[in-house]
């Protein structure tokens, strides 16, 4: 019986973060979400809501995006933080935190912080995918300015994104 439920147990703890701004979430980050959802059961998107940063969208317009992405799968987790996103791991009880790499600029940035969060907190992890070839030249700051030149935004973002970004 044992022997049953431990796995049961490891399967049910076996769930990652995906940190970021998601200002706003773009086809890149769906594709990242979609890769990592092969691996693990459950990921939590976690929006950060740094008060130091500027963002084109409100926390609760970039949690409205992310849940018309994300609505109909269960396994999909949105949650905003403020401070670490090592002490958003420990409030959450997970220990992988998952990033994306476009280029060799991420793998320096990304790098980095890593290390940080591995020397904060040894049991944390971060694990990269690197960016689908269609994807790799696409970012949040791209596409904050073709909204704000009013270029077309289909190729970038979710269908029903583009319909809200029209909406507000
Ligand atoms: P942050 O401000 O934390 O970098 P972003 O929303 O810009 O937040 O990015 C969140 C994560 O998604 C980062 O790891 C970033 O590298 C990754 N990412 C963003 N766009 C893409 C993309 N087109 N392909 C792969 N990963 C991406």
């Amino acid at each position: 019986m044992e022997v049953l439920i431990l796995p049961f147990l490891i399967m049910k703890n076996n769930c990652a973060i995906f940190p970021g701004s998601f200002d706003p979430i773009t086809k890149g980050h769906v594709n990242i979400v979609k890769r990592a959802l092969k691996i693990f059961d459950n990921i939590i998107i976690a929006i950060g809501a740094n008060q130091t940063k500027e963002y084109m969208f409100s926390i609760q317009d970039r949690i409205k995006m992310i849940n018309i992405v994300f609505k109909d799968n269960p396994r999909v987790i949105i949650k905003s933080y403020n401070g670490l996103t090592v002490q958003f791991c420990e409030k959450n009880n997970t220990r992988i935190i998952i990033r994306g790499i476009r280029n060799h600029f991420d793998v320096e940035y990304e790098k980095n912080i890593a290390l940080a969060n591995n020397t904060m907190n040894k049991n944390i992890e971060t694990i990269y995918f690197d960016s689908s070839k269609e994807y790799q030249f696409l970012s949040s700051s791209i596409v904050k300015d073709v909204i704000r030149h009013k270029g077309s935004l289909e190729n970038f973002l979710p269908n029903n994104i583009v319909n809200y970004i029209n909406s507000i």
